[in-house]
């Protein structure tokens, strides 16, 4: 898989922002396929269907139809001809996107669309399982991390950015949670990939972030 990227990590590590980044800086398109289980939990639960209805689930899943549209610095996120970039953000589907995403017929389908989009050239891929199921054969794996607190922070003022009125309690305690759920399912669970290269982001600024990975990046050109 020549010039797939992957960057992996837990909430809060600051995987989507450096993957943003990294892909603008190296022109390089970004999927965010935590994204994708989003739009997967979103059209699940507006269609009223349960976590164990395993047919109607794979039937919502082979008709998904999830696009990407890049805008400025953004990627806006459509279902069908919805914008739900606003709506997959909502708090309640953070934690519903973690539940789907430990199905299997869900996995498999956002596996496949995943690759598929990873056969059509370059690539920064960010989720949980890039490196390790997705995308095996990468070039360059990373797993980005940080302290509990440090990831708690960022994603309560991500929170309150958006204007949410939510406690730094409230959100340790649904980033934990999560975090628990998505390390320890069995199908592809949260780690890093044997070959990937740790960041520890928690003493670095985002922007500092990228610059090591395009530092280890210049240096590791093949
Ligand atoms: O990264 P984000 O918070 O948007 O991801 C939402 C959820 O989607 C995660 O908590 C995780 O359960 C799931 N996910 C996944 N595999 C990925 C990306 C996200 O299981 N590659």
């Amino acid at each position: 898989m020549n010039h797939v990227i992957t960057i992996d990590g837990p909430t809060g590590s600051g995987k989507s922002t450096v993957s943003r980044l990294l892909a603008k800086r190296l022109h390089y398109p970004y999927l965010d396929t935590g994204a994708m289980y989003r739009v997967v939990a979103l059209a699940l639960k507006r269609a009223g269907i349960g976590l164990h209805d395993e047919a109607a689930i794979s039937e919502i899943c082979s008709e998904l139809d999830i696009v990407f549209v890049p805008e400025g610095d953004a990627t806006r996120i459509y279902l069908g001809k919805e914008d739900v970039t606003e709506a997959i953000r909502e708090p309640d589907i953070d934690l519903l996107a973690s539940d789907v995403s430990a199905l299997e017929v869900v996995r498999s389908a956002m596996t496949n669309l995943q690759r598929k989009i990873g056969s059509q050239g370059p690539l920064v891929a960010e989720g949980r399982d890039m490196g390790t199921v997705v995308f095996p054969d990468a070039q360059h794996k990373f797993y980005v991390d940080a302290s509990l607190e440090v990831r708690v922070d960022r994603r309560f003022q991500e929170r309150q950015r958006r204007g949410e009125s939510i406690s730094r309690e409230k959100v340790r305690e649904d980033l934990i949670r999560r975090d628990d759920q998505d390390m320890n399912r069995s199908l592809a669970p949260l780690k890093p990939a044997e070959d990937a290269t740790i960041i520890d982001t928690t003493e670095l600024t985002l922007d500092q972030v990228v610059e090591k990975i395009l530092i280890y990046l210049g240096s590791h050109v093949n």
